[in-house]
């Protein structure tokens, strides 16, 4: 067979030669604005040409703070397109790790949303490596600020060639892309994408058994760009002609909504607290959700009562899925085999809750105390997984041994597997609890805890205990309706008859909200700390 490489320019130039009509609809705070494939890879064509003018060589990093619009898609393709690589930054991060990831990552220039500049004045000092700061705004003139030098996306793109070419000469294995996680202690750690990777993928979110995308939907990422490039899905879409909806800066559970309502969204990416923000939505509005065939739902464990809600009160069907930053990251989609579709209601509600199967080209393995653990859906091991989209190492980091040990990436995620090869997350290994030296699954009692009518978010932290070294907390938050009106020992006798004495928590905690990451997942780390002084050192 032929040996021809995979490269990005691929995408991009698949969707300009045979989706030119094709559109892409954008929300910036400046409004709604519809591209066709056709526009995005002329314009993309013209960033291209700017960044040979910034002089910027093969492999040097570009780093984007911003959200999910048509400029940042542009950016995708227009940087690994000249041989640079794109680095996506959270910018809900501190200023402290925004300030350590650009100068980590040696960032020669940054493309950026207005709203992001006074985070960047108050660090701008310590970027060592930044040349010039590209403003991708509306407006015709530049925001006042004391970054420098500044240009504007528009201004730059109107000077560029519309036909520039693309490097067709890229290596396949050369890094097209870099994302960096947030360690459990310590400084973030940069995970590199190699153009192979980032296309092999792409077709895994294509086939028909994982999430499907095709040219004839109509894919919203819910998900931030920064947050594993979109889970890949602006690959993916771009490539195989798909209609994109970005639904650009903050955003709203009734903009989401009408956004799926009038551009037909079929298939919605985001992790679970969006979706609990848009069942709210759907419960106090009236909104056309039927054009969609997939919520594609991963990031944190999506709760069992969420999936049933949306598929048995809505229609909306539900597809849970798991990744890693370090997995690019599709890894399970929780998709029932064909012989399983009959299982009871609670049976089949069980294994869609579930991460699920593992993707074709990827493999994993189970390691308990023993050794590999039993299919049994019982026995717990460390996750271990390995495959041509998965990381092999951190990004100029010395912590990359304890994740990368014998070509294998350890997940640091406690799960179970089935006889039927699906996988269920029970806990991240620092986030489980142990009582008494037996374990207890903080996701398990999570799940039952948003079963309960009166409950929007739950979380389940281990605190220290003097008799049993740890027991669980349950922290709430109650829906508006029910504030005041649900007490501890309604939740508890709730929970009761669904686990053994020993696992229901010593105390549920009310709270307004829970604290969360930038990409919007629960916050153990703050809670545990929120609540220190009431357990920790009492
Ligand atoms: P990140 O790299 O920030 O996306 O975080 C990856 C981690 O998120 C994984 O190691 C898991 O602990 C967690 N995670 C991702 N998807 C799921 C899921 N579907 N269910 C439970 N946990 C998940």
């Amino acid at each position: 067979m032929m040996d021809t490489p995979l490269i990005m320019t691929q995408i991009i130039e698949r969707a300009e030669k045979y989706f030119p009509k094709k559109e892409v609809v954008s929300r910036t705070d400046g409004g709604i604005h519809t591209f066709t494939y056709a526009e995005i890879a002329e314009r993309t064509r013209r960033l291209t040409s700017n960044l040979e003018k910034f002089g910027i060589q093969t492999g040097d990093r570009i780093g984007t703070l911003a959200w999910n619009h048509h400029r940042h898609l542009e950016a995708y393709f227009a940087i690994p397109c000249q041989g640079a690589v794109l680095h996506t930054i959270n910018m809900r991060l501190s200023p402290q790790h925004v300030s350590y990831i650009v100068n980590s990552a040696e960032d020669r220039l940054l493309l950026i949303d207005p709203d992001v500049i006074p985070l960047l004045e108050a660090i701008k000092d310590e970027l060592t490596t930044v040349e010039g700061y590209i403003i991708m705004t509306d407006k015709d003139e530049l925001p006042e600020t004391t970054l420098s030098p500044i240009y504007h996306y528009e201004k730059l793109l109107a000077e560029g060639n519309p036909k520039q070419p693309f490097i067709q000469t890229l290596d396949e294995n050369a890094p097209a892309g870099i994302c960096y996680t947030s360690a459990t202690t310590g400084n973030p750690k940069g995970v590199v994408y190699s153009h192979r990777g980032i296309l092999l993928h792409a077709i895994a979110l294509g086939l028909a058994d994982s999430t499907a995308i095709s040219e004839r939907d109509v894919a919203l990422p819910v998900v931030p760009m920064f947050h594993v490039n979109a889970w890949g899905m602006p690959f993916a879409s771009v490539w195989f002609g798909t209609k994109m909806v970005l639904p650009g800066p903050y955003f709203t559970p009734k903009i989401l909504a009408e956004l799926i309502e009038t551009e037909k969204v079929t298939i919605a990416a985001g992790v679970p607290t969006i979706w609990l923000g848009l069942l709210k939505e759907l419960e106090e509005g009236s909104h056309d959700t039927s054009s969609i065939r997939a919520v594609l739902c991963g990031g944190s464990a999506a709760p069992k009562s969420m999936i049933k809600t949306f598929e048995q009160k809505y229609g909306i069907p539900f597809l849970h899925a798991y990744g890693m930053t370090e997995t690019s990251p599709l890894v399970f989609v929780s998709k029932p085999k064909s012989y399983q579709e009959d299982l009871p209601e609670e049976e089949l509600y069980e294994l869609k809750a579930k991460q699920g199967l593992v993707s074709p080209m990827i493999e994993i393995k189970v390691i308990g105390q023993d050794g590999e653990v039993k299919p049994d859906g019982k026995e717990m091991g460390e996750l271990l997984i390995r495959g041509p989209w998965i990381a092999n190492e951190y990004f100029k980091d010395d912590r990359s041994g304890d994740t990368f040990k014998d070509g294998w990436l350890y997940t640091g995620d406690v799960v179970t597997i089935d006889e039927e090869g699906f996988v269920k997350i029970v806990d991240r290994t620092k986030d489980l609890i142990k009582s008494g030296g037996e374990w207890i699954s903080s996701v398990d009692i999570e799940n039952a805890l948003m079963a309960h009518e009166g409950i929007f978010e739950a979380a389940v932290i281990a605190v220290p205990h003097e008799k049993w070294q740890e027991r669980p907390i349950a922290c709430v938050v109650l829906k508006e309706a029910y504030k005041g009106q649900v007490s501890q020992e309604d939740i508890l006798g709730f929970l009761k008859p669904q686990f053994a004495k020993w696992w229901l928590p010593d105390e549920v905690v009310f709270l307004d909200e829970i604290p969360k990451t930038g990409v919007g997942k629960f916050l153990k780390r703050a809670l545990r700390n929120q609540l220190q002084d009431k357990y920790i050192n009492k």
